[in-house]
Order: structure tokens, then sequence, then C-alpha cells
């Protein structure tokens, strides 16, 4: 900035700016909409960073654009610390999300209501459901816990409730992974949340 220079072709700098930003755009848009259609928070994220880069351009092409049209040589260095200090910023915001989004995170109260009503609905048969737990990693919601039935049941018995509870929750919530241990009545140790 204290030695700024003479812009040299800006109207094809201009253009070159335009048409990437147009580029960037449309890219960005599909990528938002394909990762909302998928349930992929990467592809999302990753359309939205496109989208502050957009942004940005806009903004340095009106600075190229006020730099010509007034003669004022310090736009140009300005505008290219602006972007530097929004790539920074950019940076750390796509670090944070990215750390948070790899430590798996307990589904929201409402869901968590959510799987405990579907599995007090649809558990028929069996006398306890307890240690429930859920995770969400990405588009999929893991659900673990066990389930109490009478020690004589057969297995093909106790694996039919589990079917059942299995396609309910597949059902009810959305990219549901379902895993349920079984138990014999008397074996169960009463620790965790009773569903039943
Ligand atoms: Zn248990
Ligand atoms: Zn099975």
């Amino acid at each position: 900035m204290q030695h700024p220079r003479e812009l040299k072709e800006p109207a094809a700098g201009i253009a070159i700016s335009a048409i990437a930003t147009a580029l960037n755009l449309a890219w960005a848009l599909f990528l938002i909409t394909f990762g909302r259609r998928r349930r992929s928070p990467a592809l999302v994220a990753d359309g939205w960073h496109l989208i502050t880069d957009v942004a940005t351009s806009v903004g340095v092409l009106i600075g190229i654009w006020l730099a010509t049209l007034t003669g004022w040589k310090v736009l140009d260095p300005a505008m290219a610390a602006v972007v530097a200090i929004n790539i920074l910023w950019a940076g750390w915001r796509l670090t944070r999300e990215s750390v948070s989004s790899l430590m798996d995170e307990a589904v929201a109260s409402d869901v968590s209501r959510n799987i405990r009503k579907i599995i007090a609905a649809n558990a028929d048969g069996a006398l306890e459901a307890h240690d429930l737990r859920t995770r969400s990693a990405g588009r999929v919601t893991f659900i673990e816990f066990h389930l109490v039935v009478p020690g004589a049941m057969s297995v093909v018995d106790a694996h039919r409730i589990c079917d059942r509870l299995e396609a309910a929750l597949t059902d009810g919530i959305d990219g549901a992974e379902v895993l349920i241990h079984v138990e014999p009545e008397g074996e169960a140790r009463h620790k965790g949340v009773v569903v039943l």
C-alpha cells in the first residue's frame, strides 16, 4: 500500500474475475442443493465456503472498477488486504466446523424423545429397554439400546421384536442405524434410562 502501482489491463482482469466468479457461484449453488438432497453436511459446507469466495470476488471486482474509475491506486492493495483477511477468517471457521463434526454428538432432545416414543410403541412382547445411546455422525444417526425379554422367549421371537423396532426407527428417524442388544429377564442391570 506504500508503493501502489498503476493497474495494467484492468478490463481483462475484471472480465476474468467475473467469469471465475460466475462459475464459482454456479458450482456453489449446485453443491448446496445436491448436498442438502444427499444429507451431506460436508458438501453443503463446501458450497457455503464457495459463496464467501463469490462475495469476496464481487467486492474485488467493485474495487478494481472503482480504482480504474477514480485512479485511486491504493484501492487495489486495500482490496487485496480485505481478501487476505477473509481467507484467514474462512480458514478459521472451516477448521472449527470440521473439528466439531468429527466429534460425534448425541442427538437433539426432541429427536431423543421421538426415539423413546417409537421404541415404547413397537416393543410389544419385550419387558424393558434401557441404556439408550445415540450419536450423530454426518448424515447417520446411530441408535443403540438394550432390550429385556422374558428369559424363556425363543431367539426367533426376540429377533422378530428387534426387526419390528429396527423398521419403526428407520422409518421415523432420518438416517437411523440401529443396534439392539437383547437380554433375558433377570440378567438386566437396571442402569440408564428405562423406556418401557
Ligand atoms: Zn442391559
Ligand atoms: Zn436381524
